[in-house]
């Protein structure tokens, strides 16, 4: 039996890098960058004003007060987007307004506020020191500098950081398309009739959420059943089709558990036991570059192998670093006991009271409950032989941040 830690060591140092394309950067959200992204020019590329206001010389109001205000002479008015034609000289000012470019000769911004217009005049009734209200050209980036490095994530502030570049297009990593396929003569799609003997097919669509949840693109290929041809036509199908081919059941040592068989005809798969629970018969190969993970059919196992070994390698291939959840301590709220010599993913309600977590498990342990799952927002990693008491330490981790309406 494989450890959690050996499996993924072998996973991850197997799967490829995928190669890079260019997008747009209204389709950029998630990717990671392939490029340095430099500074083309300043920001702000000319000083501007940061307030409503008048451009003036600080030294013309050094005396100004309420009672005592000083007139200048407006000779020009500018809104944000406009050029300065006029230089300011003493005794005059020019309207301006947030954004729009300082005039030659001003160096200070009066807020409106402490003004008052008469006609073509303006009175200012406060002081104002030089370089007040401006903002100077480079002052937040200088030209040539490194914004954006290549590798991280691009979030919403970088889309308008490339944006504020004129970068309509940049070079990311592409994420895999991933090929879904269930295995299993009991399956029933969606919408068909229930026969005796024969269940709903759930694995699939829980599969199909979590490839979009890790950015990646699913590739829904329906179910196969339990026959060797039916298996390997559908498995080359996706291996065709897809960067990643996932299937869910047959991995075990059931009669009608052919997929190994037909796993072991596409390429060097390897069939491993790993010390989890739930998902301990797993399968793992690269075939012609394309990685193939062969997942326990049983609906929690499932869901739970993705997350702890699929998932990382699927952010791995699309060029992210950052490729396992951040896992931290929480408190127990109830005594769990893991018997076992496999480590006990289990699903629990994981809170933050204080600045503390909790975590209490989602009563039904039995792994093929997907109910557990659904009263969970996260994981809490129990070692081999554990009995954790109420109040003690375990590591948890969230796989989604939605805590409130389980
Ligand atoms: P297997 O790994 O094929 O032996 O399946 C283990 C258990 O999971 C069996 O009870 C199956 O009926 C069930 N199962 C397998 N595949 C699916 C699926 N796609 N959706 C729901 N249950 C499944
Ligand atoms: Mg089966």
């Amino acid at each position: 039996m494989l450890t959690v830690e050996e499996a993924l060591e072998r996973v991850l140092n197997s799967v490829p890098l995928l190669g890079t394309e260019k997008r747009h950067i209204l389709k950029c959200l998630g990717y990671v960058i392939a490029e340095d992204i430099y500074a083309d020019y300043d920001i702000p590329p000319f000083d501007n004003s940061s307030m409503d206001g008048f451009a003036t010389i600080a030294a013309d109001v050094a005396h100004a007060s309420r009672d005592n205000p000083v007139t200048l002479k407006v000779v020009e008015n500018l809104p944000a987007g406009s050029a300065p034609t006029k230089k300011v000289t003493h005794g005059q000012a020019a309207r301006i307004m947030t954004g729009a470019m300082m005039p030659e000769g001003a160096d200070a911004v009066v807020m409106v506020e402490n003004t008052q217009t008469e006609g073509d005049m303006v009175r200012i009734f406060d002081t104002v020191k030089t370089g007040k209200n401006i903002r100077l050209r480079g002052q937040t980036v200088v030209a040539n500098t490194l914004i954006i490095p290549k590798g991280k994530t691009i979030r919403p502030p970088e889309m308008a950081m490339l944006a504020t570049f004129n970068r309509a297009e940049v070079t990311v990593y592409r994420r895999p398309k991933v090929a879904l396929i269930s295995t299993g003569d009991e399956l029933t799609p969606l919408g068909e009739v229930l026969q005796p003997g024969k269940i709903r097919e759930s694995n699939r669509y829980g599969l199909y959420g979590q490839v979009l949840e890790a950015g990646c693109t699913p590739i829904n290929l329906g179910i196969a059943v339990d026959h060797v041809n039916v298996l390997e036509e559908k498995f080359r199908a996706g291996l065709r089709q897809a960067d990643v081919l996932v299937t869910s059941g047959g991995v075990s040592v059931g009669d009608y558990d052919f997929v190994k068989e037909v796993l072991s005809e596409l390429g060097e798969i390897n069939f491993w036991k790993v010390a989890m629970k739930p998902g301990k018969p797993q399968a793992f190969g690269v075939v012609e570059g394309k990685p193939i993970f062969g997942l326990p059919g049983n609906p929690v196992a499932s869901l739970v192998v993705f997350e702890i070994i699929v998932r990382p390698a699927l952010l791995k291939m699309s060029g992210h670093t950052d490729i396992f959840r951040p896992t931290f301590h929480a408190i127990m709220e109830n005594r769990i006991e893991n018997t076992s010599e496999r480590v006990h993913f289990a699903r629990a309600i994981i809170e933050q009271r204080g600045d503390k977590y909790y975590a209490r498990t989602t009563a039904l342990h039995v792994s093929g409950m997907l109910l557990s799952l659904v009263l969970a927002n996260g994981l809490i990693i129990i070692p081999a032989d554990t009995t954790l008491k109420v109040g003690d330490e375990v590591e948890a981790m969230l796989m989604s941040d939605i805590v409130k309406g389980l």
